[in-house]
């Protein structure tokens, strides 16, 4: 049997940051992922460049049944950090939007930072390792691994002091997703909240469907409140809905069953603009009016929606008022949305009452940890997810 200081299961961003943080402490680190390649996640995101940080990343941008929660970690390693990192490993970098840090190249070049910092701390990776059986005695914990590249697939037992769990949430399970940190916690008796898929496309029911389908691909500046709360960003029709940064965001706080609103035209007072216009145009058509402000495909369905054969010097006010709320506060009711298949990742997962905000060690089990997007928070879109990883990555790997 093998022995090691800390076992890492599950090599994505908050894994692969505590190994090599352990590793660098002179800990002996074993990090295992049954996938082929580490950092499959951090590969694929920001459209290849990956979306590494926040300039603004700050506890308010966290959902978490329990909003300290995430305070000290993200203290403790903050996106100044990470970016000393970046500018370490001499990656290129820039800010694209509200804070939002890309690589200038490839992601690939984060994971090649992350890998050359592990070997720093002569971390040993195994890949196409999957963890099965954790035993817990008094000083250790026995953890039963197997690789699926070996001819006649042998299961092995490894022992360690530490062992951190960092297999991420649900989303997207072709890429390696799996309920596997859900079931250790469970395993060791910590409670879970219920996970559900977050930034993740809204979907409509087949009667407004059969409209906005045809808008597919067209995008807008707009408004996406749900409740209190609202984002500024663009909205995208698609095929089954609604998705884009602004409906990504708002999927994180939608529930099944409410409404969301949307402000088509943030800048325009549209209520104001047709009064105005109905003196000015008065034989103007509604649809070319929207069309001045709205892509025509998008002014052609809102027209339809209004159901105004007329110009606009026949409208009442009572119309211009019902045209107003329609695009500056369009009220409408997903049916569902797009689900783990397509969400960037999982809101909900272990509670955070169970687990040490300072060193993420579970408060019932000493030395097991938990790490990343399998915990009960959520950042939002931006950058904010890989901050958290990083942060609480750091924390734990400090402890293990
Ligand atoms: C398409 C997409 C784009 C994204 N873009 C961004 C972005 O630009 N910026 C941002 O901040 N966030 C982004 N995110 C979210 C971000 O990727 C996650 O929040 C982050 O990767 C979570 O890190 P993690 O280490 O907790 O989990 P993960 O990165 O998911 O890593 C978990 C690892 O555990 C492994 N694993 C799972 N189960 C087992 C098991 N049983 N045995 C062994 N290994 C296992 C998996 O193979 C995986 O490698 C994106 C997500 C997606 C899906």
């Amino acid at each position: 049997m093998t022995k090691f200081d800390v076992v890492i299961i599950g090599a994505g961003a908050a894994g692969l940051m505590c190994a090599l943080t352990a590793g660098q402490r002179g800990r002996k680190v074993l990090l295992l992922d049954h996938s082929k390649a580490v950092g499959e996640k951090i590969r694929i995101s920001g459209g290849g460049r990956c979306n590494f940080s926040n300039l603004y990343t700050a506890p308010k941008n966290f959902i978490s049944h329990n909003s300290h929660f995430c305070v000290s970690a993200l203290n403790r390693f903050t996106q100044q950090d990470f970016i000393s990192l970046v500018k370490k490993h001499e990656i290129a970098f820039h800010e694209k939007t509200l804070g939002q840090l890309f690589c200038d190249i490839s992601s690939r070049q984060i994971i090649e930072m992350l890998l050359q910092e592990c070997a720093a701390g002569s971390v040993e990776i195994r890949l196409e390792t999957s963890a099965g059986k954790i035993k817990k005695s008094e000083n250790f914990f026995e953890i039963e691994v197997e690789n699926a590249t070996t001819n006649a697939a042998k299961k092995e037992l490894v022992q360690s002091e530490s062992l951190v769990i960092a297999t991420g949430g649900l989303s997207i399970p072709k890429m390696g997703a799996t309920g596997f940190g859900y079931d250790v916690a469970r395993q060791f008796g910590l409670k879970i909240k219920q996970t559900i898929p977050a930034l993740v496309p809204l979907t409509l029911a087949e009667e407004i469907l059969c409209e906005t389908k045809n808008l597919s691909g067209v995008a807008v500046d707009a408004i996406v409140s749900c409740g209190k709360i609202s984002f500024r960003e663009a909205i995208l029709f698609t095929h089954r809905g609604l998705s884009g940064p602004a409906i990504l965001q708002i999927s994180s706080y939608w529930k099944h069953g409410e409404k969301i609103v949307i402000n088509l035209l943030p800048e325009i007072d549209i209520f104001a603009q047709l009064q105005e216009a109905k003196k000015s145009q008065p034989r103007q058509q509604l649809m070319n009016f929207f069309a001045q402000f709205l892509p025509k495909s998008l002014a052609g369905f809102l027209a339809s929606q209004v159901n105004h054969p007329g110009n606009l010097s026949d409208l009442s006010n009572k119309k211009i008022q019902e045209i107003s709320d329609l695009i500056n506060r369009w009220t409408l009711t997903p049916n569902g949305t797009e689900g783990y298949a397509k969400a960037e990742v999982t809101s909900g997962g272990i509670d955070t009452n169970e687990i040490s905000s300072k060193t993420f060690e579970a408060k019932s089990v000493p030395n097991l940890f938990f790490i990343g997007e399998v915990l009960d928070v959520t950042g939002w879109l931006g950058g904010f997810n890989f901050q958290w990883a990083w942060a609480c990555g750091r924390a734990a790997g400090e402890r293990a």
